[in-house]
């Protein structure tokens, strides 16, 4: 009865549970399928859980094209192995930074590709391949209709860098910032202007996730108001471009 979406994005695992019969912990996963492409977005700390919570979303391993991991931190790598021990064969994508060791595990059982700043992974979505921060972390940006929607991991670089850093490589509005915003050791006013920043670089929803800080989270839910989208394991996030929903 609905058509399909443009963009669908499926939490496959976050610290927060959304949808009961799910595994949450401390970490990130998010599935993006995206004009018949589909893309993980991080794999979580716990690969058990991974590969339960995709069963139960019914979501097939094989139809992961391709592996997009933010950084090296083990909430958002710890569920590789227990995938790539499904018959699914993806293409990992990296950062050059990350350590030889891992890339040559990985590369024992698929293709792993560094990634490079802008680099399409598919039609319509890019990474901004490797930013410095405490820890170097890419994010995933994808086009759709009303602009575009960014996926972090835990924006170390800091998020505000992060979106930035978007808007370099695309003129488009930014309709929707979610994953990790790293907040949880700033203070009220230091959260307060980094809203004000995303206002002023003029995101239009946000979904602060994972390791935002529940202050953050709460800041921004009232900032945002309906504009907030709460974010835990198993929500499902669909976005139709706004011809598509006209009544014909
Ligand atoms: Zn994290
Ligand atoms: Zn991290």
């Amino acid at each position: 009865m609905s058509t399909q979406a443009d963009l669908t994005i499926t939490i496959i695992y976050e610290n927060s549970l959304y949808e009961p019969g799910l595994t949450a912990g401390w970490g990130f996963a998010a599935l993006i399928e995206y004009q018949g492409h589909t893309l993980l977005f991080d794999t979580g700390a716990d690969g058990e859980a991974l590969v339960a919570n995709m069963a139960a979303l019914n979501i097939d391993p094989l139809a992961i094209e391709s592996v997009v991991l933010s950084h090296i931190h083990h909430d958002h790598t710890g569920g590789l192995d227990a995938l790539l021990a499904t018959p699914a064969r993806p293409e990992v994508i990296v950062l050059p930074s990350f350590p030889e060791a891992f890339k040559r595990q990985v590369a024992r059982t698929v293709t792993v590709v560094e990634a490079t700043p802008d680099q399409i992974t598919a039609d319509g979505i890019f990474t901004t391949g490797e930013m410095n921060g405490s820890t170097p972390e890419q994010a995933i940006a994808i086009e759709i209709e009303q602009g575009m929607v960014i996926v972090t991991g835990c924006a170390h670089p800091g998020i505000v860098a992060i979106i930035e850093r978007v808007k370099e490589t695309s003129d488009k509005p930014i309709h929707l910032v979610l994953g990790g915003f790293h907040l949880k050791d700033k203070t009220r006013a230091e959260i307060a202007s980094i809203i004000q920043a995303f206002r002023r670089l003029g995101v239009e929803r946000v979904g602060p996730c994972h390791c935002t800080g529940e202050q953050a989270i709460t800041a921004f839910a009232e900032a945002y108001g309906d504009d907030f989208v709460s974010i835990g394991t198993g929500t499902i996030l669909e976005f139709q471009s706004p011809a598509d929903s006209a009544v014909g």
